[in-house]
């Protein structure tokens, strides 16, 4: 079908006590920032009585919006304005496909327009029936002929694929995700952003003297998602070597996790973030287990968001396939906590032994750290 819009639809049930102009207006910009951000030609993206209409042949439109957190669902279609142009409109996408039935749904988009759904239903299908001898089934059409309308422009579409919902970016502020080179954070990074969170990573670097190819892909697939998105390299190799040194082997991931996030805390700090999140998920391996994750939020006074707490580990792999991450986190990646795994890691550590072994650890090497991070921008910026 050669469109030329897509009818964007936006969740109205989740705006309910919410700002509905914070929430229109962010999740325009991010529509045009994802046509932008791709290189995607468009004309306009515009507000039509509880839809977008984004006016763009280009192909790479649709790919650019089905990433787009805060759309429940999107049709390419084809706009004109009066009545006689919709037929024709309406005639060219039935004959293009082959089919023996099909059915016209008609939605009024304006309750102004006088001509009501179920004529406009009955008008257009015995238009059709007369130019192509189909036959019109309510129950199970080959193909269905969406028709949207209001005073001044029909939209004729033929398929809806569904959106990712939620809110769009932006809405609900802005949080620092942990991101490490597996599966689970990049997940738990963008089911915040689902939530309309804006979400700036954080890697810790065991090897500061190249940039992580693996992280730096995945923060890509990641920018897809969000605009402006920022990835923050700390190198913690010094870090690591304070903890080896001081650290009974069974608590260093624990300390090395508590280091994180006040390291983390200070980055939220500056970047005006209200919340910390990890890929955490509660008991999926030892530094996991309730007590451990206690002893590490102990560390901080942040808000500490671990968005994938309960689901299971096939549940966090569908999401990651689904959000194209997936591939990019089985990559192989040395990551600084491989390195200081025990053979016998605390699963039921006690933050009074912990803060006792932390009591040599000198915490200037935070601040060190905190000089020589690197800031990532979206490469397509
Ligand atoms: P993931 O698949 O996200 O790596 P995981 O199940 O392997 O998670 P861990 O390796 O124990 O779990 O890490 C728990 C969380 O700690 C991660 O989800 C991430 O948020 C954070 N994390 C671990 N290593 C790093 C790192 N090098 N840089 C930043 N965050 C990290
Ligand atoms: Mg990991």
């Amino acid at each position: 079908m050669d469109y030329n819009c897509i009818l964007v639809r936006y969740g109205e049930i989740a705006l309910k006590g919410r700002n509905r102009g914070v929430f229109d207006s962010a999740l325009a910009s991010n529509i045009r920032h994802a046509l932008t951000q791709r290189g995607v030609s468009f004309k306009s993206v515009a507000r039509m009585q509880g839809r977008f209409i984004v006016e763009s042949s280009d192909t790479r439109a649709l790919e650019a919006i089905s990433k787009v957190f805060g759309i429940v669902s999107y049709s390419p279609a084809i706009m004109v304005g009066g009545f006689d142009e919709l037929k024709e409109a309406a005639l060219k996408v039935l004959k293009a496909k082959e089919c023996s039935s099909f059915r016209v749904t008609a939605q009024r988009l304006d309750k102004n327009v006088k001509i009501k759904s179920t004529e406009m239903n009955e008008n257009l299908g015995a238009f059709l029936v007369g130019e192509t001898g189909l036959k019109v089934s309510l129950k199970s059409p080959g193909v269905n002929v969406g028709v949207d309308y209001t005073k001044n422009n029909h939209f004729v579409y033929t398929e809806s694929f569904g959106g990712l919902g939620g809110l769009p970016v932006g809405v609900s502020g802005k949080v620092v995700c942990l991101l490490s080179g597996g599966i689970d954070s990049p997940v738990a990074g963008l089911l915040l952003m689902k939530r309309g969170c804006s979400v700036v990573f954080i890697h810790f670097l065991h090897d500061e003297s190249k940039v992580p190819r693996k992280i730096v892909e995945l923060h890509k697939i990641l920018s897809d998602y969000q605009p402006r998105s920022k990835l923050i390299l700390v190198p913690s190799a010094s870090l690591e070597m304070e903890i080896v040194k001081n650290v009974p082997s069974k608590y260093r991931i624990l300390v090395l996790r508590r280091m994180f996030m006040r390291a983390a805390e200070r980055i939220m700090v500056r970047e005006k973030a209200k919340a910390i999140a990890t890929g955490d998920n509660v008991a999926q391996v030892a530094s996991q287990t309730l007590d451990n994750l206690s002893v590490v939020s102990e560390s901080t006074r942040a808000m500490i968001i671990r968005p994938l707490a309960c689901f299971d580990k096939s549940e966090i792999i569908e999401l990651a396939k689904k959000f194209g991450t997936y591939e990019q986190s089985i990559e192989p990646y040395v990551d600084c906590c491989n390195f200081l795994l025990p053979e016998h890691p605390e699963t039921r550590a006690k933050l009074s032994d912990v803060l006792k072994v932390e009591e040599n650890f000198d915490e200037r090497i935070i601040d060190a750290m905190m000089e020589k991070v690197c800031v990532i921008a979206d490469k397509k910026e």
